[in-house]
Formats: C-alpha cells, structure tokens, sequence
C-alpha cells in the first residue's frame, strides 16, 4: 500500500521536550560511509550529534548543509540545519544535476541558492496521526531557487502563476526529483504543499 508510506507536511509542529540525548559520540559505520560520500560530493557540511526527541522523533546521522557543488560553481543552500545525511546526498545530485542543469537549460542562467523550508521537524502527516518522514530528517521541503542572474523562482509564485519556462523548469526538476526520491510532492498533490517540493527517502515509488 504505497499511500500508507506518504509522507506530509505543514502540519502543526508536536510539542516535544528537550531532547534526553545529545551525544557526541562516533559515527556508525555506514553513518561515517554516508558523510564521505558527501564530502566527495564537495558539500559544504557539519556533522550533528545523534539526538533523541520524543517517541519517533529523532535526528540521527544528520548533518548542517549549507553548500553543494554545482559544474560552474558553488550553490548555497538555505535552512538546512538538521538533515539526515542519506536524504543528503540524492539532494547534492539531484541539485546538481538535475536542478542547476535544468536552470541553465531552461532559464539560461546557473543556480546560485537552493531556499528550502528544512528537514527535521517532529510532526505527523496533514490530516493523520502518523509521523512524517521530518520526524526522521528523512525529507526536505524546498521552496525556491536563486539564479546567478538574481532571479527568485518559487514553488509557491511560479508552479501555476510563472512564465512559461519557468513553469518549465519546475515541472522538470519536479519529474528529475521523482527519478532520484521515493517520494516526492508538490502543489498538485494537495494545498498543504503549495509552496515547496517534498522530497523524501522511501520505497513508495509516489510522485505527484
Ligand atoms: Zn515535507
């Protein structure tokens, strides 16, 4: 049942209380195998120690992502303090290859800035009890794009309402997303993602 696995968002934050845990312990092996391949990827990052929040609520194996490497430069990325290094790193190359790609292909000017709305956030999914892939960091909300030009494309102002290549190019990325996420969802799966792509690790299979 693919639906059981999908994931949302925007849904009001869960109380939670201090996390019991904040241990700076050594990474596990495929954690540390996780953060190499990020650095081969030349992504600008920080490991973050393991933390446990409430039941279900945990950010472990996560890293502080704040660049990524692009084929003419360096890309920032915005609002990624806390997400689990193996969402990581299909971002780094969907980013890559897919969105900065798209960017000079389409709108003729490379992608400076990735806006995203973060990753690890202890709520469940809109409209049910049951948490969502944030819960884990195991998904990242994006919102918009800054190019190299200084134009700011956003899910929210451009999915419907952009140009005809900017319209062009968020429909791309969103279909180059589904090659590389099990999940992703956009604002024509519903009105709680009208403003970002989710993008998310998991076997679903479930691109709307
Ligand atoms: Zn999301």
């Amino acid at each position: 049942m693919p639906v059981l696995l999908v994931a949302g968002c925007d849904t009001s934050p869960r109380q939670h209380p201090a996390p019991s845990q904040s241990d700076a312990i050594a990474p596990r092996a495929e954690e540390r195998q996780c953060l190499a391949a990020l650095g081969e990827r030349h992504a600008g990052f920080t490991p973050l120690p393991d933390r446990y929040f409430s039941p279900g609520c945990s950010a472990l194996g996560t890293v502080r992502l704040f660049s990524l490497e692009g084929d003419r430069g360096e890309i920032e990325v915005s609002n990624l303090a806390q997400v689990g290094c193996p969402v990581a790193n299909p971002f780094a190359n969907w980013v890559r290859f897919g969105v900065d790609r798209a960017a000079r292909q389409i709108l003729g000017s490379r992608l400076a800035r990735v806006e995203t709305m973060g990753s690890y956030a202890c709520r469940t999914i809109a409209g049910t009890d049951r948490l969502s892939a944030h819960a884990t960091a195991s998904a990242i909300d994006v919102s918009g794009f800054i190019l190299a030009d200084g134009r700011r494309i956003t899910v929210m102002g451009s999915w419907y309402a952009g140009t005809d290549a900017e319209r062009d190019f968020l429909h791309m990325i969103h279909q180059s997303a589904c090659k590389r996420f099990g999940t992703v969802l956009g604002p024509d799966y519903n009105l709680a993602h009208r403003n970002h792509l989710h993008v998310e690790l998991s076997a679903a299979a479930f691109c709307r």
